[in-house]
Formats: C-alpha cells, sequence, structure tokens
C-alpha cells in the first residue's frame, strides 16, 4: 500500500479505499514471482531467533502505524536484513532500486526496530536480473517514509480521490489506467469553464492525449437464445447444448417452463452446440427459458462475469452477479446528487442534450432528404435542452425532439425493402421495426446497466428517469445519448442490409415479434455496432461503442466524486 502511495497517491487510493482492482500482465507476474516466497509463512515474534531464514513473515509496529508482510527475512539473533522480492529487472539508477520499493523496506526496517530488532538496511531482491540491491535505512529514507505513511493517513481520511499524474509514464505502465482515465480527467479539468457545445471539444483541446485503455475489450459477450438450451462448464470452458427432442416430441414451444436439471425427457437428447472459453467471456445473456448449471454459475461469479436473464421477448429480468462493487462511496454521493434538483438537473441536461444531437446527426447522415427544417428544429431543441430550467421543460423538450426524429425515421429506411415506420409504438410492439427497436432497446439498456454496476454506481437511482419500483433508471439516463447511435443504427441497417426479411416476423395478437432466428440476427447486428471502433469526439482516439458505454459511466462518477464539473455526453460526427 505505502509503495502504491509512493509510486502514485491516485492508485492507492482507488485500489485502497475505492476497492477497486485490475489486474495486468505485470500484476499476474508479480503474483507468480511471490509463490515460493509466500508457499511458507512464518512469524518474527518467535523467541530466541538464531540464523533466521524465514519467508512471508507478518508483523506490526503500532508507533510507526503500519502493518507488513516481509517477502524474506534474514539475519542472526535479533539483527536481521528484510528482503523484498521485485518481478522486474534491476532499474539503471542512482541507488539501484525506485523509492517506492525503497520506501516499502524502509517502513518493514522501522517495524521490525519497533519490535526489538536491529535492522539498518534491506535488500530488494530483482527477479528478472538476479540482482541484490542493498537499501540503507539512513536519515533521509526514514524521513521520506514517514512522511509518506502521515501523507497516506490523510489522503484516506480525506475521502476524495488525489487527482491523476500528469502525462505521466507511469500511467502506461499502470494496470489501473483503463479506470483511473489519467489524460481524459486532465484535459475535462482543463477544459472545465469552456463550451463543449460547439463540436470541437472545447478550446482545441483535441487529440492532445494518449489512448491508455484498449480499443476494444479483448473478452466478447455470450447470448443463448430460446428455450432448449443449456449452460454448462467444462474445464476452462462454458458448453452450450441444445437439447433436441426426438420425432416422437412435439414441435419445440418456446416460453414454455424451463427444464430442471433432473435430466432429459423422454425422446430428448443433447447434442453440443458451441463451447467458449470461459476467459474470453465477458458476459453472459440468458433469452427465454435457458439451464445453467451451477458449477457453471458458481464459475462464472467467482471470474466477475455477470449472468444476464431475459424473457424470450429481450425483457431484461436481472442478473446473477458475484460480490457487487465494494465503493460505498460513490453509491453514497450518487444518493446525495439524486436528492439535489438542481445537480439531477445538471446532469439530465447534458444526456438530454447529446440525445438530440445525436437524433441530429442520425437524420443528417442517413436521411436522403435531409430536411433543413427538422435539422434546424433539432439544433435549438439541443440548445433548449442544454438550458432547461426545470425537470418538467426538459421532458417537453425531449418529447418534441422525439416526434421529429421518429417522424424521419421512415425516410432512414429504403423504400424498396417494404417496411414502414408510422410512430414509435410498444407492448406490444405493432409492426416489425418498432419489435426490432424494442428488442435492441432493452439490450442495450442491459449493457448499459453491467458498465453502471462494474464502476461501482446502483442503476436503479437516476438522475432524469426518477425512481420506480424495478427500473433501473441510471441505466435509462445513461443509455439515452446511445439510443440513436447504436440501437436505431443497428436496426435501420439491419432492414436495410435485408438481413432481416417479412418471414422473420409473426403476428401475435395485438403486436409483433421477432422469430428465434431473427433475435440472433439482430444480436448479432448489434455486436458489431458495439465492436464498430469510432474516433472519440474529445479524446481524439479510437475506441469501440462498447468500450465507450465503460467510459461514459466513468466520467459520470467523476462528475459525482467533483473531479469533473460537467457531464460530456458522448456525440458523434
Ligand atoms: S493511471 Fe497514472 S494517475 Fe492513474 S493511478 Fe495509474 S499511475 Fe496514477
Amino acid at each position: 500500500m505505502l509503495a502504491e502511495f509512493a509510486y502514485c497517491p491516485r492508485l492507492c487510493y482507488m485500489e485502497w479505499v475505492g476497492g477497486e482492482f485490475v489486474d495486468s500482465a505485470d500484476t499476474v507476474d508479480g503474483r507468480f514471482q511471490h509463490r515460493r516466497v509466500d508457499s511458507e509463512v512464518a512469524r518474527a515474534d518467535e523467541d530466541e531467533l538464531q540464523a533466521i531464514h524465514d519467508r512471508s513473515v507478518s508483523l506490526s509496529g503500532e508507533k510507526v502505524g503500519v502493518t507488513c508482510r516481509i517477502d524474506l527475512l534474514e539475519g542472526e539473533g535479533r539483527h536481521v536484513t528484510p528482503v523484498e522480492y521485485k518481478r522486474g529487472r534491476a532499474p539503471c539508477i542512482p541507488g539501484g532500486a525506485y523509492d517506492s520499493d525503497r520506501v516499502q523496506l524502509c517502513a518493514q526496517g522501522l517495524v521490525l526496530r519497533e519490535n526489538g530488532y536491529h535492522c539498518d538496511n534491506g535488500i530488494v531482491y530483482f527477479a528478472a536480473s538476479r540482482k541484490r540491491v542493498p537499501v540503507d535505512f539512513d536519515r533521509d529514507l526514514v524521513k521520506l517514509t514517514l512522511d509518506l505513511i502521515s501523507d497516506l493517513r490523510a489522503v484516506a481520511d480525506g475521502g476524495a480521490v488525489p487527482p491523476p499524474l500528469q502525462d505521466s509514464p507511469k500511467c502506461v505502465r499502470c494496470s489501473m489506467a483503463g479506470i483511473c482515465l489519467p489524460d481524459e480527467v486532465n484535459l475535462l479539468r482543463e477544459m472545465d469553464g469552456q463550451s463543449r457545445r460547439d463540436g470541437d471539444g472545447g478550446g482545441g483541446l483535441i487529440g492532445k492525449i494518449r489512448r491508455l485503455l484498449p480499443a476494444r475489450d479483448d473478452s466478447l459477450p455470450v447470448y443463448v437464445v430460446g428455450h432448449g438450451h443449456s449452460v454448462r462448464k467444462k474445464g476452462d470452458r462454458l458448453e452450450i447444448r441444445s437439447i433436441k427432442k426426438g420425432d416422437d416430441e412435439d414441435e419445440e414451444k418456446e416460453g414454455s417452463e424451463g427444464r430442471t436439471g433432473r435430466g432429459r425427457g423422454k425422446g430428448e437428447r443433447d447434442s453440443a452446440v458451441v463451447e467458449a472459453r470461459l476467459r474470453e467471456i465477458s458476459q453472459v445473456n440468458l433469452f427465454g427459458g435457458v439451464e445453467i448449471s451451477t458449477p457453471a454459475l458458481v464459475d462464472l461469479m467467482q471470474r466477475g462475469i455477470p449472468v444476464l436473464h431475459f424473457t424470450r421477448g429481450g425483457w431484461f429480468q436481472g442478473m446473477s452477479v458475484g460480490h457487487t462493487h465494494k465503493n460505498v462511496e460513490l453509491r453514497m454521493r450518487q444518493f446525495a446528487w439524486a436528492a439535489d434538483r438542481n445537480r439531477s438537473l445538471s446532469i439530465a441536461r447534458s444526456i438530454v442534450d447529446g440525445k438530440i444531437r445525436n437524433c441530429r446527426t442520425q437524420i443528417r447522415r442517413n436521411d436522403p432528404e435531409s430536411p433543413k427544417d427538422a435539422l434546424d428544429r433539432l439544433s435549438k431543441l439541443s440548445k433548449d435542452a442544454a438550458n432547461a430550467s426545470s425537470m418538467e421543460r426538459l421532458l417537453g423538450i425531449e418529447g418534441a425532439a422525439a416526434e421529429i426524429y421518429f417522424g424521419r425515421l421512415e425516410h432512414l429506411l429504403k423504400a424498396d425493402q417494404g417496411f414502414t415506420f408510422a410512430n414509435r409504438n410498444r407492448r406490444p410492439p405493432k409492426d416489425p421495426v418498432n419489435a426490432v427497436l424494442s428488442y435492441l432497446y432493452a439490450v442495450l439498456a442491459k449493457d448499459v446497466f453491467v458498465s453502471l454496476l462494474a464502476v461501482g454506481f446502483d442503476p436503479y437511482l437516476g438522475f432524469y428517469h426518477r425512481p420506480r419500483y424495478g427500473r433501473p433508471a441510471l441505466a435509462l439516463d445513461m443509455m439515452e445519448e446511445f439510443r440513436p447511435i447504436i440501437a436505431d443504427s443497428t436496426t435501420i441497417n439491419l432492414f436495410n442490409n435485408r438481413e432481416l426479411t417479412d418471414k422473420d416476423f409473426i403476428k401475435t395478437g395485438m403486436g409483433v415479434s421477432m422469430k428465434r432466428q431473427a433475435k440472433r440476427t439482430v444480436l448479432a447486428g448489434y455486436e458489431r455496432r458495439m465492436q464498430t471502433e469510432i474516433e472519440h469526439p474529445i479524446f481524439g482516439y479510437k475506441v469501440s461503442y462498447r468500450r465507450v458505454l465503460e467510459v461514459q459511466a466513468r466520467l459520470l462518477s467523476r462528475v459525482i466524486t467533483g473531479e469533473i464539473k460537467e457531464y460530456p455526453a458522448f456525440l458523434t460526427r
């Protein structure tokens, strides 16, 4: 903890106060290098130590105010030397070791002294270069160590995350860069007070920052659509099987009761459909009566991979997840913000402004007529939204913009495909276009919900959508700016590219619903969209839509914690 604080106070705060942690190649390798050290646990408070060679020694010093675990303790009698293992190569710098390592060792030395040992120096052992670097606990190092311990305590008690480092090379190797967003937060703080409404991101600062997070996820969501599938764990993989019926069985009926795990019924047999490596999965989405085995569920929970449950029609029912985020601090601030009308309004304004501007972009890009009147009215409404004086006024503005936007949506569909769109309707949707829109809004809401949970928010308490039992209000808030550019855009493309035809839909009573294969087509189209890399309008780097959801959720948390003033809605050009 102290070494991390010496490396970067923000890193230490996020890990130890905020409960955030992300593995990188360095941290995994570091754990690997410590295996031998940690395999033999001993305590240094045994009497009459003679020749000492103890590994993983736990000790605390009340006066120093530190508890430590010493990788290796060498010495004789009461004269001891702590040894700290590091995975990397010894650096070519004066003193032969980084300050963070020297301070960590010195703190161990001070604790040993408080426990009655003589300890004047320590050793940093660099595994990659097999080199022992001696560190003297001189007066300067002791002062630096005690000052850092006192600073760390003050920062932890202060309840405010320290600011990111400025353009530091440390951030490039930091496993927390994707959570910390150092350059993004610094840029937005620099832009605070400048207008971001003119589309240039403010003050010509675009493109100055490094992309320290991967452009897209290495892991991907798994979708299992429809009753008659089972999900099981097989080694380090997830196996999805279909339960085939024999010829004597009725045609499979979606929506009937899910099977329990007591084995196949008469005439049923399993057949392997597909396998996926667990480490390559980001989430598991189960639509309809899909079985999942307990070992699979437990393994997914332990890995922090959410399992999301939907009805056959795509209604998000809930999720199975391991321990939720431990950052209570953010949730407390979220509740305080939500209770404050003015603060809620400031976030709601940005969200609605962003949504209307993205709707306008959709029409400008894809409506063959691109009517000036509609574009001008949307422009005006987005400006009105940015200055709205009340939530009620904002609702009215959003409604007026939706009327213009959905009034043009039919013009975005190619006329020769035979699909029409008169207006937005739902529960149940009355035409194929509305059926696909409703399905995709539910899937998008699920992804925003998962992103918010990962950051530590309560997705049920929003700033624009008011709380209602079972309504994921914050997820609905945050998805507003993404509706036109992800869900609507995917829908238009699926129809215009003839990926969906009349045969994909069935009339059911009052409404229209999709057949199973059509749902698969829609989900595949959605995933293509989510994997699409776009240039971030403010930060200037390429990033996938899926990654943008996470970045936006993190930026919202930075607003709530007071690091940046204004929520920057995501805008396409
Ligand atoms: S990314 Fe940089 S500023 Fe952020 S925690 Fe890591 S080292 Fe500190």
